[in-house]
């Protein structure tokens, strides 16, 4: 059976926020089978909680934002989230004592990193999984984004398309068979990017005051602004599938499908996950029950994790 997971034990990490910039505490603990994700605001008293799925998605400017019906809102989960679809995390308790989560170096592998080194463990329900039955697409002018059947796992093909002497136009497209390794190797370390104007713009407005180029990469009209440069040559669609991954994980159940994108973001797929769940003959709900059909998707195994982690940013 592929079972349902969750950390070994709590874990903590703090960081700066990107909104506020100002520091942030967030802990991670382990939740039985059948929770999902669970984001408790502990700043508030009381405490609020809001359950991590697609229709709290409610603000996807700057980032993904999950608001509650009394207008709470808990920033900056994308990254996070990818860092679980990865692992294989489908139950888990984020207790964090700000609205937004710490936005870390702007990439998910810190997250992807205290998870493998905490450890991951399974749980005794089978995993649940969203296997794609027909093909579902949403268009925004000239972006738009798909879901198709797929055999086997969960396949992404994403474009994007910038004109900017930095971005070369070779390096604009990247697909993937996901597995949580793939991700971890390929495309956990790639960073949210920005362009200098815009980052003019938003602090001279009090937005983003957390940002910096230790949480992103800045490009200015000709060039990559961070003294080090990119992590890797196509790190920018690279980011733009990290956030796919974690946009399309928002309701804790991965994808049995194929996604395909051009110039998508956190609201269109936002849009197309909203749109896969809202007719049931789009989609079914699997388990696996024998590990001779446990051929979805490998996660990335974390049985070899030794020590404690705890990280800071
Ligand atoms: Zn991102």
């Amino acid at each position: 059976m592929t079972r349902q997971r969750t950390l070994r034990q709590t874990v903590a990490a703090t960081g700066i926020g990107l909104h506020s910039g100002a520091k942030v505490e967030v802990s991670f603990r382990p939740a039985p089978a059948n929770t999902g994700i669970i984001y408790t605001r502990t700043d508030l008293n009381p405490h609020v909680s809001i359950r991590c799925e697609p229709d709290a998605v409610r603000d996807t400017q700057l980032c993904t934002a999950l608001v509650d019906l009394n207008g709470v809102r808990i920033s900056t989960v994308e990254h996070l989230t990818a860092a679980l679809s990865a692992t294989g995390i489908d139950n888990l308790y984020v207790d964090v004592n700000a609205p937004e989560l710490p936005i870390m170096d702007g990439s998910a592998q810190p997250f992807i990193y205290l998870f493998e080194s905490t450890g991951v463990v399974e749980l005794d329900e089978p995993k649940r999984y969203l296997r794609v039955l027909r093909k579902v697409r949403v268009e925004d002018n000239e972006k738009w984004a798909e879901l198709n059947p797929n055999e086997g796992g969960f396949q992404l093909d994403l474009t994007i398309d910038f004109d900017h002497p930095a971005m070369d136009r070779e390096l604009q497209h990247f697909r993937l068979d996901f597995t949580g390794r793939r991700f971890a190797d390929e495309l956990s370390r790639a960073r949210t990017f920005c362009f200098m104007r815009d980052v003019e713009y938003m602090h001279a407005h009090h937005l983003a005051m957390g940002g910096s180029l230790d949480n992103a990469v800045v490009l200015d009209d000709y060039h990559v602004v961070n003294p080090d440069g990119l992590r890797y040559p196509d790190e920018f669609v690279k980011h733009k599938m990290l956030d796919a991954v974690g946009d399309l994980y928002m309701n804790g159940h991965s994808i049995l499908g194929q996604f395909r994108a051009f110039k998508t973001g956190h609201a269109l797929n936002n849009k197309l996950l909203r749109a896969l769940l809202c007719d049931e003959a789009n989609y079914e709900v699997v388990v696996f029950n024998t590990s001779a059909q446990a051929r979805a998707i490998e996660f990335l195994d974390t049985k070899s994790a030794v020590g404690k982690a705890s990280l800071s940013y």
